[in-house]
C-alpha cells in the first residue's frame, strides 16, 4: 500500500496560452509523475507517436471504450473526441504516484464531479493577452484565416471556464509561471491530509522525548 493516493493535477488553458510547455517542464522537473495519455479520434499531427502524445483511435472504437466503461471521462472537442483512460490513473493513484492530465474544461469538471473528486488539483492557464494568444495561434501554422478564427472563439468559450479552477496563472512570463506551477504541486504534497504517515511520525517524535 502506498503512503497516499497520487493526485490527479488537471492543467487546462486555450490552445497558445503555454500549457503544453508548461506540462512538459513540469515532467521533467518530476519524472515520478505521470502523464496521462489519452484516447482521441484526431488524426496524428507530424512528430505525434501513438502511445505517448495520445492513442490514437477511430470513431468505433472510441466508443467503445466509452461504452465497455473504460473512461474516466470523455468530451467532443474541436470536432473530434477525447477521453482519459481509467485503468492507467487508477493504477497509478493506488501506487501514490501523482498523474497530470492536459484535458479542457470539460474533462476538468466531469473528474472532478466524479468519485475522484477530493483528489484533483485544478490549474488553469490564462494568456497575457488576447493579442498575445491571437499571435500565438498564428505563429503554430499556415492556418487558413476561417480556422484561427475558430480557435479563437474555442479559446475564448475554454476562458469562460477559468473560475472553475483551484489555481489560476496568467501565463506572461513562462519562467515564472513555471516556478509557480512547481510551488503549487510542492504545496499540495505538504496538505496534512497528504502524509498520512505523519500520525506514526509524531508518535515516534513522543516516544524519543519521553526516552530521553
Ligand atoms: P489537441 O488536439 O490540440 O492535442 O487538444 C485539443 C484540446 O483537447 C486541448 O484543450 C486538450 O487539453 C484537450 N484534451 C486532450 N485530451 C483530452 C481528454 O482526454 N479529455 C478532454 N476532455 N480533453 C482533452
Amino acid at each position: 500500500m502506498a503512503d497516499r493516493r497520487g493526485i490527479l493535477i488537471i492543467l487546462s488553458s486555450p490552445s497558445g496560452a503555454g500549457k503544453s510547455t508548461l506540462a512538459r517542464r513540469l515532467m521533467q522537473w518530476d519524472p515520478t509523475l505521470r502523464f496521462s495519455v489519452s484516447a482521441t479520434t484526431r488524426a496524428p499531427r507530424e512528430g505525434e507517436t501513438d502511445g505517448v502524445e495520445y492513442y490514437f483511435k477511430d470513431r468505433t472504437e472510441f466508443e467503445q471504450m466509452v461504452a465497455a466503461d473504460e473512461m474516466l471521462e470523455h468530451a467532443h472537442v474541436f470536432g473530434n473526441f477525447y477521453g482519459t483512460p481509467k485503468g492507467p490513473v487508477q493504477t497509478a493513484m493506488a501506487a501514490g504516484r501523482d498523474t497530470l492530465f492536459d484535458i479542457d474544461w470539460q474533462g476538468g469538471q466531469q473528474i472532478r464531479n466524479s468519485a475522484l473528486g477530493k483528489d484533483v488539483v485544478s490549474i488553469f492557464v490564462l494568456p497575457p493577452s488576447i493579442a498575445e494568444l491571437e499571435n500565438r495561434l498564428r505563429g503554430r501554422a499556415q492556418d487558413s484565416e476561417d480556422v484561427i478564427a475558430a480557435r479563437m472563439e474555442k479559446s475564448i468559450s475554454e476562458i469562460s471556464h477559468w473560475a472553475e479552477y483551484d489555481y489560476v496563472l496568467v501565463n506572461r512570463d513562462i519562467d515564472a509561471a513555471e516556478t509557480e506551477l512547481k510551488t503549487i504541486l510542492t504545496a499540495e504534497r505538504a496538505r496534512r491530509d497528504r502524509q498520512p504517515w505523519l500520525n506514526d511520525f509524531v508518535r515516534a517524535l513522543n516516544v524519543e522525548f519521553d526516552e530521553r
